[in-house]
């Protein structure tokens, strides 16, 4: 057995940030982190990294706030900036959505999240590029932020590295069992490396790994995008992020511009098998590599919002996979039938918000200790026996994408 028999395979913010809590629990020594590429090379670094813990489901919103915890701890440990910018989170709607705003305000409400009914004018101030005539109401959370998703991950890292964990460049070509048991990984390059523990964190790419072993994962990797405008002085720095619910369209500033995507009616899915291990110059439609058709197809409901679209420059399309699942949990957790499996993927567009628990939980369960959050629902093996590839099922993991309407 080697001395390091804890195999992290990704080196992305799921990886990342179960490294760093197993690394924070004395277990360092014992971590390896095998990535094939650079770390955070994947979506990690193509994220629009919106953080908010205003979610539906309790123990997403758990998740979420134990990232805010994670980032606080590593900023005093690094003494460093990885780009959080507490700026909050404006949910603007139209009458006829108001009970939407009204439900997040009560979910704010019974997590004890600080939240504040804005008027017109007070909203505005936070988004001057919103068009007054386009809401009704807004509710605003003052401590929802956004980051800088590189330098979070790598961040995660380097804090792992110093308290001993290791990093290497090799792809895993396979998880290798042995009765009922992992027994370790097999690498690209031909060699072996035993194990007792290993953590399947390999992102868009972790069925092709998982279905192997007889574990499909629920998931399939959905095109997540976003367009950056021109900058122009109606994006004040400091400026909310904007959810709005009504359009299923985000909002951020970004450096004297605006970041914001709308969520397509329907979402390009891919089967992972195809996907390249590289994602630079990756798109999910080559017909449409700009983005341009699918920003006309929602230019409609965003330009009364936002009527800088018209005659603003776009200067940026970022696009990439996240895995969403048909009923919207994670899929996060101890692989049934296989000691010593463990899945960190499934993060449905929320990835970054939710690393610092994904991590947390990861290692409260490899530890052996009490699950901050219940384990079940995000179950890497809910679905049992099914084909993730199967038409009908990326159809229904693209269907999630589309109705999701918060951050
Ligand atoms: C356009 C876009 C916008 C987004 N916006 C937000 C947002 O606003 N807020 C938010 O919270 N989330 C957002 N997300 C989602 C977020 O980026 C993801 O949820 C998160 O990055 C997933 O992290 P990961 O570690 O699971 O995957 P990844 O970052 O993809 O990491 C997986 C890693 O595994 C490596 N790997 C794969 N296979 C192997 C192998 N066989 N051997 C070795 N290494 C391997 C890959 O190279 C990769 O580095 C967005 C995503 C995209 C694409």
């Amino acid at each position: 057995m080697n001395e390091r028999d804890i195999l992290i395979v990704g080196g992305g913010i799921f990886g990342a940030a179960v490294a760093y809590e197993l690394a924070r629990h004395g277990l360092g020594e014992r971590v390896l982190v095998l990535e094939r590429l650079q770390p955070a090379a994947g979506a990690t670094s193509r994220a629009a990294a919106l953080l908010t813990m205003v979610r539906d489901d309790p123990g997403q919103i758990a998740l979420a706030r134990q990232t805010f915890r994670t980032m606080a701890e590593l900023e005093q440990e690094l003494g460093e900036d990885i780009g959080r910018r507490t700026v909050g989170a404006l949910h603007a709607a139209p009458a006829s959505h108001l009970a939407v705003l009204q439900a997040r305000a009560e979910v704010a409400a019974a997590h004890g999240i600080a939240s504040t009914w804005l008027d017109k004018a007070e909203a505005l101030a936070r988004a001057p590029w919103l068009a007054p005539e386009s809401f009704d109401h807004a509710v605003f959370f003052p401590d929802e932020c956004y980051v800088e998703p590189y330098l979070f991950a790598t961040a995660l890292l380097r804090a792992a590295i110093a308290r001993g964990v290791r990093c290497e460049a090799s792809e895993v070509k396979r998880v290798v069992v042995d009765t009922g048991r992992v027994w370790g990984v097999e690498l690209a390059d031909g060699r072996r490396r035993a194990a007792s523990v290993i953590v399947n964190a390999a992102g868009a790419w972790a069925n092709r790994l998982s279905v192997d072993l007889g574990l499909p994962l629920p998931m399939a990797p959905v095109r997540s995008q976003y367009w950056i405008s021109e900058p122009a002085p109606i994006f004040p720095r400091d400026g909310a992020i904007v959810l709005l619910p009504a359009i299923r369209a985000y909002a951020r500033p970004e450096v004297g511009a605006l970041l914001f995507g709308i969520r397509e009616r329907q979402p390009a899915v891919a089967d992972a098998r195809t996907l390249p291990a590289d994602l630079a110059g990756f798109v999910f439609d080559p017909d449409d590599a700009d983005g341009w058709a699918n920003l006309a197809e929602g230019a409609d409901e965003l330009a009364p919002c936002f009527p800088a679209l018209n005659t603003l420059g776009i200067a940026h399309y970022l696009t990439g996979p996240s895995n969403y699942t048909p009923d919207r949990q994670l899929v996060v957790g101890a692989a049934p039938m296989i000691a010593g499996l463990y899945v960190a993927s499934g993060c449905n567009g929320s990835g970054i918000s939710f690393a610092g628990g994904v991590g947390r939980l990861i290692g409260e369960l490899i530890r052996g200790a009490a699950p901050f959050v219940d384990p079940q629902p995000s179950a890497p093996g809910r679905r049992g026996a099914f084909d993730p590839y199967a038409p009908d099922f990326l159809a229904a993991c693209a269907a999630a994408r589309a109705g999701k309407t918060s951050g």
